[in-house]
C-alpha cells in the first residue's frame, strides 16, 4: 500500500515510521527543517523507556507534488485549522480511487475532507497513541493505545485492508460501525483535559488528582455529554468523568497537545473541541458556560501569545 502522510508532525511522523515497516510511506510536511532532518539524519522515535529507534531512508518532502506515485491512502495529520489546505494538496495524489483518512481530534475534520474528496472516499477514526515533537526529525512516542476506523459500507474492503496494514505495522486497529460514538468519545476526553491543562500549564495527571481541577472538568464534560445526548450520540462509556480521570491517570506525565500549542505560541484546536461544544449547545438551547469560558480563555491566550511574560 502506498500511504502519504500529510502533516508529518508528532503523530504523522509516528504513524509514518511505524507503517514504513509494511508500506511505502511518503511524509509531507510544511516544516523545511523537519523534512531536512528526516532526510539527512533519519527520523528518531524516542520510546517511553528512553530508548530510541532511527528510521533511515524515509521519503520526506515539503511539496506533495514531489510524490510521483499514485497514493492509495492519504492520512491527514495536520492540526484541524490546517485540514482544508492539507486535503486540497493531497487530492491530486489520490488518483481516482485513493482514500483520505483523518485520525485528528475534534469535530468537523471528516466533513472538511468529504467536501473536498467526496464522502465515499473519506474514512475517519480515533487513536489513543500519543506523540510529542521534540525537535526537527525527533519525536517522542508518549503513549500507546487502540486505534479505531470507520467508513461507509462501500469502503469496507479497503478499510479492512487499512486495518490489516496498520496492525502489521504495530498500530493495533479495529473497525467500528459507529463513527459518531468514536469521535465524540474522544471529544469528551479532550473537552475535560485539553483547555484546562493548557490554562493551568500542568501535565494531565495533575488534573485528575486535584479536586479544584476535577470540579471544572466535571462541569465542562457534563455540558458536552448533554449536547451529545441531545444529538442522539451514544458514547462508548457510561461514567464520563471517571473515564476522563482514568485517561488523566494513564497519561499522567503527558502534556496535552493544547498545552504544547500554548507553550509554543501556536494556534490551538479549541475551535473544534470546547468551542464546538458551545456552538452545538447554542443551536440546541443547552447552556454551556464552562465550555464558553474555557474557549474564551484559550482564545485570549492565543491572541496574547507574543506579549506573554515568561517565568523567572
Ligand atoms: P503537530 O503540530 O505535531 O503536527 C502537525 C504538522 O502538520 C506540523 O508538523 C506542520 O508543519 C504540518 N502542517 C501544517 N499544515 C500543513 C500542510 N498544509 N501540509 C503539510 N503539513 C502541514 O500536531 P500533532 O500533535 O501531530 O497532531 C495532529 C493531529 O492529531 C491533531 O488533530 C491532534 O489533535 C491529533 N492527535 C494528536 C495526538 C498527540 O498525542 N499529539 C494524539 C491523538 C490525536
Amino acid at each position: 500500500m502506498r500511504i502519504a502522510v500529510i502533516g508529518a508532525g508528532a503523530m504523522g511522523s509516528l504513524f509514518g515510521a511505524m507503517l514504513s515497516r509494511v508500506a511505502d510511506i511518503y511524509l509531507i510536511d510544511k516544516s523545511e527543517k523537519h523534512v531536512q532532518a528526516i532526510t539527512e539524519k533519519g527520523l528518531v522515535i524516542e520510546k517511553k523507556d528512553g530508548s530510541s529507534e532511527i528510521f533511515q531512508g524515509l521519503f520526506a518532502a515539503t511539496n506533495p507534488e514531489s510524490v510521483k506515485a499514485e497514493i492509495d491512502l492519504a492520512i491527514i495529520f495536520t492540526k484541524s485549522c490546517q485540514t482544508k489546505e492539507a486535503v486540497r494538496s493531497a487530492k491530486p495524489l489520490l488518483g481516482k480511487k485513493g482514500l483520505a483518512l483523518t485520525l485528528q481530534n475534534g469535530l468537523g475534520n471528516a466533513d472538511i475532507i468529504a467536501d473536498i474528496v467526496g464522502k465515499d472516499r473519506t474514512v475517519a477514526g480515533v487513536t489513543s497513541h500519543g506523540a510529542t515533537l521534540l525537535g526537527p526529525g525527533h519525536i517522542r512516542h508518549a503513549g500507546e493505545g487502540a486505534t479505531y476506523l470507520a467508513g461507509s459500507t462501500e469502503n469496507l474492503p479497503f478499510l479492512q485492508k487499512i486495518a490489516e496494514v496498520f496492525n502489521a505495522g504495530g498500530i493495533k486497529t479495529t473497525l467500528s460501525e459507529n463513527l459518531d460514538s468514536l469521535i465524540w468519545g474522544k471529544l469528551i476526553i479532550n473537552v475535560g483535559i485539553n483547555a484546562l491543562a493548557a490554562t493551568l500549564r500542568v501535565p494531565n495527571g495533575v488534573l485528575g488528582m486535584t479536586p479544584a481541577c476535577e470540579k471544572i472538568m466535571a462541569y465542562a464534560v457534563s455540558e458536552a455529554v448533554r449536547v451529545a445526548d441531545a444529538l442522539g450520540i451514544k458514547l462508548p462509556y457510561n461514567n464520563h468523568i471517571e473515564q476522563v480521570k482514568t485517561v488523566c491517570a494513564n497519561t499522567a506525565g503527558n502534556r496535552a497537545s493544547m498545552l504544547q500549542d500554548v507553550l509554543r505560541g501556536a494556534r490551538t484546536e479549541v475551535g473544534v473541541i470546547n468551542r464546538a461544544i458551545a456552538e452545538k449547545g447554542k443551536m440546541l438551547g443547552i447552556p454551556t458556560p464552562y465550555n464558553i469560558f474555557l474557549s474564551e480563555i484559550i482564545e485570549a491566550l492565543e491572541a496574547t501569545a507574543e506579549h506573554r511574560i515568561g517565568s523567572f
